[in-house]
């Protein structure tokens, strides 16, 4: 079969008046699959062959568009990422076989010996860690601040600062930070802002208009759906051109963390799926978090009565994702509540269908010293809930049964 030239990328595509929940579902193959298979077809294979030696050497040196080798580029990984950037409106999207995989790659890309992070110490476990313990170890510091404090940014940011990084609501903190202000504090010095949007997926708001430059999330979570598959994506909005050189011909090949075709296959069907999935999610996120607050103390940004309401409608629109968390008096109280749970599943994971509970501090930060729980604001009496797709009243009546039986 011929090379055929990539042609009818997403951008070619008349999407002009079209909303996302259109736009996740008929984004185009980057090339037509030969039998017409409206889903995307998974090639799970590793090497792709050529008609001669010219174009070979062609694809191998980037002259023609054409996957060679699967660690770095794969029809069904490509059409994944080909659907992100039509959603984002992204210059480069790279999918990973993680969150933690694109997080690495996107601060390795930024990163070199002698260079500094200006981050808050309100992060996702492994991030903190990758940041101050494995990042540490190659000799770039790590420069922890309040990011809600923009005096704090200013101080930190330097010649030698490698990028921003934030979560853009902390989890389990649940902290919003003024994006647009973090991203002219940091762009004045020249450095590229990188945002994980996990807990608010991009087809709710546009990070690139809040000053974002490398959006990364774990589509493990709302994306895949369901709790089906590991993902990661980069999203890259070409303000800081090296930064996707440096992904995608460095790191992909030498890192090898690229998405496998099994997982890009059921991310693709989550996508599809993914707003009306939250809608929802977000919705029974509220409604529960409005009747919880009648019994418990409970920290949700979108309660009219959370600190960071204004700000996150501002910058996220009217939903408010779907995790939020619950205080009770100790972590006994904590603890006989998950064990009297009989519809919500004690698990880890955010943003799989069921509704999910967990004890932050003797689970993910199970390992960390009670002083540096406290430094982090990770409190023994918190509870995390990831709320799920059953019907609102049924999750509801659970916690309240737990948490009501003493026993
Ligand atoms: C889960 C999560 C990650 C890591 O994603 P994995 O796919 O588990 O590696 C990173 N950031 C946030 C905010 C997360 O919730």
């Amino acid at each position: 079969m011929p090379c055929v030239q990539a042609s009818s990328t997403p951008q070619n595509f008349i999407f002009n008046n079209m909303k996302k929940q259109t736009i996740a579902i008929n984004t185009p193959f980057v090339r037509p699959d030969i039998y017409g298979s409206l889903a995307v077809p998974v090639y799970n294979n590793v090497a792709f062959e050529f008609s001669d030696a010219k174009e070979m050497a062609d694809a191998f040196c980037n002259r023609i568009k054409a996957p060679d080798y699967a660690r770095v580029e794969n029809p069904t990984v490509t059409n994944f990422e080909q659907r992100v950037k039509a959603l984002t409106g992204a210059e480069h999207v790279t999918a990973f076989n993680s969150g933690m995989a694109a997080i690495s790659n996107a601060l390795l890309a930024v990163s070199e010996q002698g260079k500094n992070i200006v981050t808050s110490r309100h992060l996702f476990g492994n991030t903190l860690a990758l940041i101050t313990s494995t990042l540490h170890r190659f000799g770039v510091e790590a420069r922890l601040r309040d990011l809600t404090n923009p005096e704090a940014v200013k101080d930190a940011v330097d010649e030698q600062t490698a990028c921003v990084f934030l979560e853009v609501v902390t989890n389990p903190q649940l902290e919003v930070a003024d994006l647009k202000g973090i991203a002219e504090i940091a762009h004045e010095k020249g450095v590229p802002v990188i945002a994980d949007s996990t807990i608010i997926p991009f087809t709710e708001t546009s990070l690139k208009d809040l000053g974002v430059d490398i959006e990364v999330v774990a589509s493990t979570k709302y994306i895949s759906g369901g709790g089906t598959s590991l993902g990661g994506l980069v999203i890259d909005y070409g303000t800081f051109p090296e930064i996707n050189q440096r992904v995608k011909y460095d790191l992909l090949f030498n890192l090898g963390a690229y998405m496998t075709p099994q997982a890009a296959y059921m991310q693709t069907l989550g996508l599809e799926t993914l707003d009306v999935r939250y809608q929802r999610q977000a919705s029974n996120a509220l409604w529960l978090a409005q009747e919880l607050s009648k019994i418990v103390k409970v920290n949700y940004i979108g309660l009219e009565s959370n600190p960071y309401h204004a700000l996150a409608r501002q910058q996220f629109g009217p939903t408010a994702g779907a995790m939020l968390t619950i205080d009770l008096e100790s972590k006994e109280a904590c603890f006989r509540l998950l064990n009297n749970l009989k519809l919500v599943h004690r698990a880890t994971n955010l943003f799989d269908s069921r509704t999910l509970a967990i004890h932050p501090a003797s689970t993910i930060f199970g390992n960390f010293p009670e002083e540096q729980l406290k430094e982090i604001d990770v409190r023994q009496t918190t509870i995390r809930i990831s709320v799920g797709l059953e019907a609102p009243e049924d999750i509801l009546a659970d916690i309240k049964q737990a948490l009501g039986n003493k026993e």
